[in-house]
């Protein structure tokens, strides 16, 4: 399990696109980014599944196309969605990546920023295990912390600058991560990451 505490550095194998220590889950959710794509934005993503439980199996069974609709009435609705994140940081840190960075997962949908469209072609997405009226835990914001570091350290073409909430690139169509998710308290530890 990888607990990526505020200065633990993580690492990514720029070759394969794997985060070293993270639990690989591979979906079939993701393609090749148009050419000349490369990452450059940080989408962050709340999830939940079934919505407003934690812990389940449910989230990587999503990403991966095998949801079963019977197991809850909300499945029935989402289980064919073929959706995935580059990973996932559940409440007590543990980090999954489910698509490699360089390749596009399909987590923002219809989505703009500063002009351009489909975000997914140029950005990496990332999860966290959480409600929009829940706040994020301190583990998370470690993780998540310690994953950026470790984004901006492998692909130059990413920026401390250029990290925004679904929310920001989908508006009045997506809330998440919420309005809980504290973003001083993330940069300020994102901040300390990158210096250590
Ligand atoms: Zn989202």
């Amino acid at each position: 399990m990888q607990t990526a505490p505020a200065g633990a550095p993580l690492t990514i194998d720029a070759s394969t696109g794997l985060l070293a220590g993270a639990r690989q889950v591979l979906s079939p959710h993701y393609d090749t980014r148009p050419a000349g794509s490369s990452p450059e934005l940080i989408v962050v993503h709340g999830i939940s599944l079934p919505p407003g439980e934690f812990g389940g199996p449910w989230i990587d069974r999503l990403f991966t196309g095998t949801l079963p609709a019977e197991a809850h009435p909300y499945f029935r609705e989402i289980s064919g969605r073929r959706v995935s994140a580059h990973a996932l940081i559940r409440r007590d840190g543990e980090i999954v990546q489910y698509v490699p960075f360089e390749a596009r997962a399909w987590h923002a949908g219809e989505s703009e920023y500063r002009g351009r469209a489909a975000c997914n072609d140029f950005s990496i997405g990332i999860e966290l295990e959480g409600t929009d009226d829940t706040p994020y835990t301190q583990a998370q914001y470690g993780a998540l912390a310690a994953l950026t570091a470790a984004l901006l350290a492998t692909y130059g073409s990413l920026s401390a600058e250029a990290i925004v909430g679904h929310s920001d690139v989908a508006p009045g169509r997506k809330t998440d991560p919420g309005p809980l998710f504290d973003w001083a308290r993330f940069h300020t530890l994102l901040k300390e990451v990158h210096a250590a």
